[in-house]
């Protein structure tokens, strides 16, 4: 058989995310009794008045390109909520959407890196964020937190990793996999270290930014050090916060000549976003909010349940976060204990073989030793999943 993969394709993994959520799907299809808690998408509906907003747009022709970087209208309700919500000021030209936060990431990563350029990524990552810096040409410098520094990225460590080869650090807050979010405090300490490199950028992935019930008010890193402001590229986007994954709608905002930058890349790749789905966002952002607060408080509701549940179970234990929807147990000692198991990723399949339930394994994260759940789901379906997970691993523990 002719190989025709090119290499680089060859050396990028597929997204671990998106393979349990798809694995479960395939099992539920052909039968299978499995609770799936490996997708990261919430599980409500997009509120109604989104919707008809689309339906709106459908039925008045909006059915054409549109402009690449984004319908003048939603770029106007973006810059809006970025004034609104996170008191930074953007311009048009400094605002770019596209089909999802993860294209946004694409972009910016595309546009940005020369073949060997580093790019700091904190454990646990987003599983995205290394293949796509790899796609890309850049090399992916992986600086491991630690569970006693709640996973967080410390200015010390960013300090310690930053090389004259640096282009680049990839920050997520409230962070997927581990629901924790940094403080204005931790925030300020990294953006001095940012300050003092003036020739790195960073990216702050917002997506979660919604899904949040800190003691304290999240601030926008450029709100924060305004002096980032022109090396700093803000992603966001609709997925999370109002329920829209399958719509595709991120954005990314950030200094003209590097919005410019992505534009190209998007000009030559995707051309625009769904015209339909940049009106069902224009009304996400410029419409009532309530939506926002009721799906939070059920993700909190959920959150408090599964943490608790989860340190009821032997061989697991779980901090509590203060954000996203994902719970982030530690669950090496499950893994000494359980025959057959030797990992992270061996426990995933086994919970999914012996509990029915799918979860995604740390090691993607870049944490072993950890797995993954989504509370993205009702109390209802999380209380099965957990006496599914109790009785195999009461059995299995002694
Ligand atoms: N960043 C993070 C941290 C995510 O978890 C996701 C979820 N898919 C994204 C970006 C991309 O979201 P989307 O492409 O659906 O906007
Ligand atoms: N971000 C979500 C997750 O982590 C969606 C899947 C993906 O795009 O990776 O599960």
């Amino acid at each position: 058989m002719s190989d025709f993969v090119a290499d680089l394709i060859k050396k990028v993994k597929p997204s671990a995310t998106i393979a349990v959520s798809m694995k479960a799907a395939e099992l539920k299809r052909a039968g299978k009794d499995v609770i799936g808690l490996g997708a990261g998408e919430p599980d409500f509906d997009t509120p109604e008045h989104i919707k008809a907003a689309a339906i709106k747009a459908i039925e008045a022709g909006q059915t054409k390109y549109t402009a690449v970087d984004g319908t003048p209208e939603l770029k106007q309700a973006i810059i809006g909520k970025l004034s609104r919500e996170n008191k930074v000021e953007y311009k048009a030209n400094e605002i770019l959407v596209s089909c999802g936060a993860k294209h946004s990431i694409f972009n910016l990563l595309s546009a940005v890196l020369n073949v060997g350029d580093e790019v700091i990524i904190p454990t646990p990552y987003w599983v995205s964020y290394p293949d796509m810096t790899l796609l890309a040409g850049g090399e992916s410098v992986i600086v491991e937190t630690t569970a006693a520094a709640d996973f967080k990225l410390t200015a010390e460590q960013l300090s310690a990793a930053i090389t004259p080869k640096t282009k680049l650090v990839m920050l997520n807050s409230p962070s997927n996999p581990t629901g924790r979010a940094y403080s204005k405090a931790e925030l300020q300490a990294l953006g001095d270290v940012l300050v003092a490199n003036p020739h790195v950028m960073v990216a702050t992935d917002d997506i979660y930014e919604h899904i949040y019930w800190g003691d304290e008010p999240l601030v926008n890193l450029v709100a924060l050090c305004p002096e980032l402001r022109s090396r700093c590229v803000i992603i966001n986007g609709v997925s999370k916060a109002y329920a829209m994954t399958g719509w595709r709608i991120g954005y990314a905002a950030g200094p003209a000549d590097i919005i410019t930058a992505m534009r190209k890349v998007q000009s030559q790749s995707t051309s625009n976003p769904c015209s339909i789905s940049q009106a069902a966002a224009t009304a996400a952002y410029d419409g009532p909010q309530d939506c926002l607060d009721v799906m939070k408080a059920a993700f909190k509701e959920r959150h408090d349940y599964l943490i608790e549940a989860l340190n009821g179970l032997p061989g697991i234990s779980c901090q509590p976060g203060n954000g996203a929807f994902y719970a982030f147990p530690d669950v090496s000692e499950a893994v000494t204990k359980i025959e057959g198991v030797n990992d992270d990723v061996e426990l995933a399949t086994w919970l999914l073989e012996e509990a029915g339930v799918a979860v995604v394994p740390g090691t993607p994260f870049g944490a072993p030793g950890y797995v993954r759940l989504s509370f993205a789901t009702s109390i209802d379906v999380l209380k099965q999943a957990i006496n599914k997970m109790e009785l195999a691993l009461t059995q299995a523990i002694r």
